[in-house]
């Protein structure tokens, strides 16, 4: 609770305070005030059509409950923050699946390089590690420099094994290795970590397809889920990104990386708004524990704060 409160510090205090700033200007529920408004929520990263949207929904509610003063716009606002955002997720999944007991999980991680995606990784293996379950780390970003050794140092911090391969191995090889390890060994968890070479991206999309593939050859029922990775400092650009990669892999969710860092965090809903997929985890920060599940109430009046 108190570590997401820290973490959306930051977002709050750069749309919030645009938020606040926009209240306290406030006189009356005029064209104005929508208009201006909506300027808030764009530059806050909430993207024009959602913006328009979250514009329109409070329209029509000002109107039914003839609301008029600061108090009962922003108790509205808020509802209409979280009400979209339910929406988005369009009765799918909004936690992380788990196989039945007794098999093993294995969860893909995709997305463009600095996303976040190993930290991700090493997060989510201390959580489930600290929750007594027997996890295996592959690493099979076998492109970047650097990207495997900084997972096996994550296998160190967290006290789980990691396998990778030589450098330069085929990533599908490394995959293959992992998996067949964790169903022999019956690890609950697989966490893969890839790369993420954007500039190549027809290459990329093979390589993910060509590493679910493989997933399958050993363990015909997996990935149970494959989450993309995204930044949410970078705004608008996370939106674009994950549009792109959900045209080629069937994405069962997001991770929106660096919300503690954004100046703004607006992206969530538009993500949220014109993806229809769930945001899974949020990153919070740099540290181990820095990972929670988004939560869109504490999250809308935390703007308020
Ligand atoms: P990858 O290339 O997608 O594997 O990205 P990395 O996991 O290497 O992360 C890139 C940088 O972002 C690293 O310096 C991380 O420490 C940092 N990072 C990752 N997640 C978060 C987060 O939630 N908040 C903050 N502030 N930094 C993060």
């Amino acid at each position: 609770e108190q570590l997401y409160e820290q973490g959306l510090q930051k977002t709050s205090q750069s749309f919030g305070a645009r938020l606040n700033a926009f209240f306290a200007k406030f006189r009356s529920v005029d064209e104005n005030f929508f208009e201006e408004l909506e300027e808030v929520l764009i530059e806050s990263d909430v993207g024009y059509e959602t913006a328009m949207q979250l514009s329109d929904s409070l329209r029509t509610e000002v109107k039914l409950r003839n609301a008029k003063s600061k108090n009962e716009l922003q108790t509205a606002i808020v509802q209409k923050m979280v009400e979209l955002y339910e929406a988005g997720g369009a009765g799918k999944n909004e936690e992380l699946q788990v196989t039945e007991t007794g098999s093993t999980t294995v969860y893909l991680f995709v997305g463009v390089n600095g996303a976040g995606k190993t930290t991700t990784v090493g997060k989510l293996a201390a959580k489930l590690h600290g929750a007594g379950k027997s996890v295996l780390l592959v690493a099979a970003d076998t492109f970047r420099a650097g990207a495997v050794a900084q997972l096996v140092e994550w296998g160190k911090r967290v006290d789980v094994p990691v396998v990778r391969g030589k450098e330069q191995a085929d990533p599908a090889a490394v995959v293959f290795d992992g998996v067949q390890r964790a169903k022999d060994e019956n690890f609950d968890y697989v966490l893969i970590d890839t790369a993420g070479r954007l500039q190549n991206k027809v290459n990329l999309m093979n390589e993910l397809e060509k590493i679910e593939r493989t997933i399958k050859k050993v363990l015909p029922d997996q990935p149970t889920e494959v989450l993309l990775v995204v930044d949410g400092s970078t705004g608008q650009n996370a939106l674009i990104q994950a549009k792109e990669f959900n045209e080629t892999t069937k994405l069962t969710g997001l991770v929106l990386t660096k919300i503690d860092g954004s100046s703004k965090g607006g992206v969530v809903l538009a993500i949220r708004n014109e993806m229809q997929l769930p945001v899974k985890l949020v990153g919070l920060g740099e540290k181990v524990t820095d990972l929670a599940e988004f939560d869109a109430e504490k999250f809308a009046i935390g703007l308020f704060r």
